[in-house]
């Protein structure tokens, strides 16, 4: 396999696998890997561009954006996104940096939301978002297929949230989630990353927050993906140390049949309402993933941590626009390629040089 490296504004090297190699490679059915995980999460990262700037995911200043002339137009993304579907994907999740800060972004939904796969059925289309902009835009996104978000929120407390964010945009975020709450979207999450010294004594009340809202909180370990490589294991806060702070408040009984999801989930007292934990850094779920990811800049990623992207900007951008059976291999290779795992605890670990923002969460 061709492997050359590519350089798109950032300091760092990675290699590409060649569009000829991959169309090649192209077959039929879907995209299993070589330890046989078969592929139907497709995230799709719209812009790294966004209204907060959260200490875990991006830095203050001096970021390094992605050049404007390589963010995918919408038609690049629908084609991408159908020959995914083809390929059996039935999940798109729309992320970012902050996706409704994409001026097109309701004619993404509604152009995506149309996506069938090939039983005819169609797929499933789903956001993260910080939330902010959501009052003004959730009506023309629930109308053009949106059908379920995530909303991600680490505090309550207003000081916390500017110190966190860097802007003070809580109120903004809350009538987001105010928003996202009095529409018909269920089941809507919402995500809080724990942290030490931030909101470690706020959890149970996230998750009330959350059990107000009819929405379930997930809490996520903070992972090393921040663009400024500030990450320190001995300062995360685990999966067990979250449910210790709940379980002094409710008796948890873990929800059965987790399939490929990235959170394990309990029930809150008995039940119904629920709490999730995704436990990237100490209970890795790789062995399930079923995930897949196309940065706004065309880059198909394996893994949230992978060092490798297969470019897709080159097919796409030939003089010719290249071919569909080229894009599915494309696909087919950057599947193929999946390590086992991210190996956030091997010695040798190496974080990847794109920050969560421009990776896409
Ligand atoms: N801007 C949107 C948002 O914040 O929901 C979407 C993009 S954001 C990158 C997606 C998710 O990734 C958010 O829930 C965020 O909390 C999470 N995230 C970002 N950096 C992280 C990190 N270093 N560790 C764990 N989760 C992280
Ligand atoms: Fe923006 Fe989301 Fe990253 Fe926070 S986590 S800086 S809201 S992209």
């Amino acid at each position: 396999m061709t492997a050359v490296p590519v350089s798109i504004g950032m300091p760092r090297a990675w290699s590409s696998k060649s569009a000829a190699t991959a169309a090649e490679e192209a077959a039929s059915g879907p995209l299993v890997d070589t330890y046989g995980r078969v592929h139907r999460d497709l995230r799709i990262s719209l812009t790294d561009r966004c209204s907060l700037r959260c200490t875990y995911c991006m830095p203050e200043q001096g970021n390094e954006w992605l050049a404007k002339s390589s963010i995918l137009t919408l038609d690049e993304i629908v084609r991408i996104a159908t020959v995914a579907a083809a390929a059996g994907v039935t999940t798109f999740r729309l992320t970012g940096g902050e996706p409704l800060l994409r001026t097109d972004i309701v004619e993404v939904v509604r152009r995506l939301a149309v996506i069938e796969g090939p039983d005819g059925r169609p797929v499933e289309l789903a956001m993260t978002t910080n939330g902010i902009r959501l009052p003004e835009l959730l009506p023309g996104l629930v109308d053009a297929g949106l059908r379920r978000l995530n909303i991600s929120l680490d505090t309550l407390r207003r000081d916390r949230f500017r110190d966190l964010t860097r802007r003070d945009r809580l109120d903004d975020v809350l009538a987001g989630i105010a928003a996202a709450a009095a529409s018909g979207l269920r089941p809507l999450k919402l995500n809080a990353v724990a942290m030490r010294d931030v909101n470690l004594d706020e959890l149970t009340e996230l998750v009330q927050f959350a059990l107000d809202h009819d929405a379930e909180l997930r809490f996520i370990e903070q992972m090393p993906l921040d663009a400024g490589h500030t990450w320190d294991r001995s300062r995360m806060v685990t999966r067990d140390e979250i449910l210790d702070a709940l379980a002094a408040r409710w008796t948890l009984m873990p929800v059965p049949g987790r399939g490929g999801a990235p959170a394990e989930r309990w029930m809150i007292d008995g039940g119904p309402r629920t709490v999730g934990v995704i436990a990237s850094v100490t209970a890795p779920f790789c062995g399930d993933c079923d995930r897949l990811r196309l940065t706004a800049d065309g880059q198909l990623r394996n893994c949230l941590f992978s060092t490798t992207e297969y470019d897709l900007l080159p097919v796409l951008r030939s003089p010719d626009g290249g071919t569909d059976v080229e894009i599915d291999g494309m696909l087919r290779s950057c599947v193929r390629g999946k390590l086992p795992g991210h190996a956030i605890n091997d010695p040798g670990f190496l974080q990847p040089a794109r920050g969560m923002n421009a990776i896409g969460g």
